[in-house]
């Protein structure tokens, strides 16, 4: 967690964990001729199985950029006037 104060507020920066929220998005490219694995939420587990496969099915493609989209959310620290307001619901 990476914690910053910012006009006289404290705030703090954190990996999204909301019950609804998306914590990761997982994909691939395949480095030799761009084909892409469909994108995965929270589990890298689908675009590695789609690894393997391609290479199964192209022997020669080998090199894949793995990607990861991750999501932040900042919050009130607790020294901060927005911690009580969001307690309060406003
Ligand atoms: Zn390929």
């Amino acid at each position: 967690m990476t914690r910053s104060v910012i006009s006289a507020a404290g705030w703090a920066l954190e990996p999204e964990t909301g019950e609804d929220a998306q914590h990761a998005v997982y994909s691939a490219v395949c480095m030799v001729c761009g084909a892409e694995a469909p994108a995965s939420a929270n589990s890298p587990e689908p675009a590695e199985i789609w690894a393997l496969k391609h290479t199964g099915l192209n022997p020669a493609h080998r090199q894949y950029k793995a990607m990861v989209e991750s999501y932040w959310c900042v919050t009130p620290a607790a020294d901060n006037p927005y911690r009580a307001l969001d307690a309060q619901g406003a």
